[in-house]
């Protein structure tokens, strides 16, 4: 980082003191992660100096030569990965690539069904704030008041009621395996097409810890940058008979040329997904969540669906006499850095809503086990217990620094040679 040093020392700081805080904090917010340094490097690179609006062979601007055999790359690796018989790797982020997909198949007014947004499911799934609530007839199906779930006889009889063009499963903070065949049979009867949006497992889908949407959905989008360990970036994957349709709406349909440096280090992010590596972090994402589940219901944590089966929980703290809020700004201090979460059916605020969302993907990537999780849940337990115990919290992040520094971070091991305790 000596450039940046030189020439704008106050962002060189700033960028020292995050990397600081990601190495020494336990980051348990569930979309976060660590990339590799072959990652961060890819993402640095000088492909961010070149335009290639259009696709492979049929480009705008020339000089493509490397260009369209990284992005060939980075498609091919996708396909193998996931399955898939045509990708897109160009979308900016996730929110992009839902908007493309809207654009591809949509007019507006069109309706479209999705997860209500205060029950797990996205912005971009049709909320009134954002432009999938705005320019479309956005319906929601809801969770199971008693059970937490989802109720597929509710999303069938809301589906056969509304009739969406789009019918959308997929979610930010549902703590179950969607059963997509349902979901495909419910588009189905409607005649919908079925859209899965896998941004948050999608590393668990890669890593063969949690049942594929490509078999059973028209299109599934994605982002790259949450559990599947990649640059920030998104992707879309559709049938082929989608193909057109969906590379037409990415480009020129809502953006202008790719981030080229991106889909190089997406590239090398799938191809790191494709070992017995990364395989055996997807399995062990998953059982340190169960594992930090089963803690923490334990210690009268109320977890909404009592556990998990993938990579997040969602805790209702309304038992424990403080909001999500309070409990996240604590835990920070503490050392423990997740989000406050509305729970299904939330009586209190969005901004201060009544849960907190925990996930595993970034503790994994820095080698925490089941042992570290139970050992995570203790430090939870006692910090929601007593919030404003400030020599508690102070306790807490040096207990958290100590657990962090015996697991270096992906793409952080350089700090280890500060000298420890500085
Ligand atoms: C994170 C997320 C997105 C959006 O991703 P951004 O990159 O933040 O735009 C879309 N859908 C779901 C389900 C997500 O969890």
């Amino acid at each position: 980082m000596q450039h940046v040093k030189d020439i704008d020392p106050e962002i060189h700081s700033l960028i020292k003191q995050e990397e600081e805080r990601q190495a020494d904090k336990i980051r348990l917010i569930a979309s976060e992660n660590y990339v590799s340094r072959a990652v961060l490097e890819a993402t640095g690179s000088v492909l961010t100096n070149k335009y290639s609006e259009g696709y492979a062979g049929r480009r705008y601007y020339e000089g493509q030569q490397i260009i369209d055999q990284v992005e060939n790359l980075a498609i091919n690796r996708a396909k193998k990965l996931f399955a898939a018989e045509h990708v897109n790797v160009q979308p900016y982020s996730g929110s992009p690539a839902n908007l493309a997909v809207y654009l591809a198949f949509l007019n507006p007014g069109d309706t479209i069904l999705g997860m209500a947004l205060p029950h797990g499911g996205h912005l971009t799934h049709g909320a009134q704030v954002s432009i999938s609530g705005r320019y479309f007839n956005a319906q929601s199906y809801q969770l199971d008041r008693h059970t937490g779930r989802l109720n597929y006889e509710q999303i069938r009889a809301t589906a056969h009621a509304v009739r969406p063009k789009i019918l959308i499963a997929g979610h930010s903070a549902y703590p179950r395996i969607l059963d997509f065949r349902l979901f495909r049979e419910i588009a189905d009867e409607v005649q919908a097409l079925l859209m899965v949006d896998m941004a948050h497992f999608a590393g668990l889908v890669a890593g063969g810890a949690h049942p594929s949407p490509l078999p059973y959905a028209d299109v599934v989008t994605s982002t790259t940058h949450k559990s599947l360990r990649g640059p920030r970036g998104a992707m879309i994957l559709c049938r082929a008979e989608h193909a057109q349709a969906i590379d037409k709406a990415v480009f020129p349909g809502i953006q202008g040329g790719p981030h080229d440096n991106t889909t190089a280090a997406i590239a090398v992010a799938l191809k790191e997904a494709d070992t017995q590596a990364f395989r055996d972090y997807a399995a062990q994402v998953v059982r340190n969540a169960a594992t930090l589940a089963e803690a923490l219901m334990a210690k009268g944590f109320t977890l909404i669906t009592d556990g998990t089966d993938n990579h997040l929980m969602l805790i209702d703290l309304s038992n424990k006499g403080i909001s999500g809020k309070m409990a996240s700004r604590a835990l920070d201090q503490a050392g423990i850095v997740l989000n406050s979460n509305a729970v299904p059916f939330d009586q209190r605020k969005p901004f201060d809503p009544s849960g907190i969302r925990l996930g595993t993907p970034a503790v994994t990537s820095r080698g925490f086990k089941e042992e570290e999780m139970r050992t995570v849940s203790e430090m939870i337990a006692k910090v929601v217990d007593d919030p404003g115990n400030h020599q508690l919290l102070a306790r807490t992040a040096a207990q958290a620094r100590e657990l962090c520094r015996a697991h270096p971070a992906p793409g952080l091991e350089h700090l280890l040679q500060v000298a420890p305790g500085d």
